[in-house]
């Protein structure tokens, strides 16, 4: 059973490669910010919270992303697999996860770390044009990512095969680099 997350900077392109990887190898993809964008769609209590944290391009507290990937890690349509997308965030989130994978048993987590430099990244943000890709957003996202999210990564070191791949370049390409990874 794979147990993959996706880790890197907004724009990196981890939605891209997240869908492709989850398509190729039948598993289920979790991306957290697609359950709040869809929760934002369908005007849920979740969703009408959620959006205006999200339209700043700050994260949606802890407890509430802690709920929504203990859920869906729960669910019975992960049996080949599953691959975490947009989480974890936080240090926070993070350890929570090793709580959850603990208690679910899952002991053989991938962690695919996509990396790309700042530059790249805000071209391709502002390329996107989400509604919360405005450049003071895009700017506030990268601040966050590299003081909250981008310290998981050394907290990861030792306790889970981490695959580094480059996240520029052609997109088939990247997603055959990863792929060698897991097959
Ligand atoms: P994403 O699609 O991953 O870029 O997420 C879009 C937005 O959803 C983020 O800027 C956050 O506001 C929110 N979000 C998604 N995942 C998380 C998470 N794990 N923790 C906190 N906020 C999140």
């Amino acid at each position: 059973m794979k147990q993959l997350i996706i880790f890197g900077p907004p724009g990196v392109g981890k939605g891209t490669q997240a869908e492709l990887i989850a398509e190729k190898l039948n598993i289920a993809h979790f991306s957290t910010g697609q359950i709040l964008r869809d929760a934002v769609s369908n005007k849920t209590d979740l969703g009408n919270k959620a959006k205006v944290i999200m339209d700043s391009g700050a994260l949606v507290p802890d407890d509430i992303m802690i709920g929504i990937v203990k859920d869906a890690l729960s669910s019975p349509d992960i049996k080949t697999g599953f691959l975490l997308d947009g989480f974890p965030r936080t240090l926070k989130q993070a350890e929570s996860l090793e709580t959850i994978f603990d208690e679910l048993q899952f002991n053989n987590v991938i962690v695919i770390s996509l990396v790309a430099d700042d530059d790249e990244i805000v071209k391709r943000l502002l390329l996107r044009g989400r509604s919360d890709d405005t450049e003071e957003t895009i700017k506030f996202r990268l601040k966050i990512y590299k003081e909250q999210t981008s310290p998981i990564l050394a907290h990861y070191d030792g306790n889970y095969t981490i695959i580094e791949i480059n996240g520029i370049g052609d997109i088939e390409e990247i997603n055959s680099n990863i792929l060698k990874h897991l097959i």
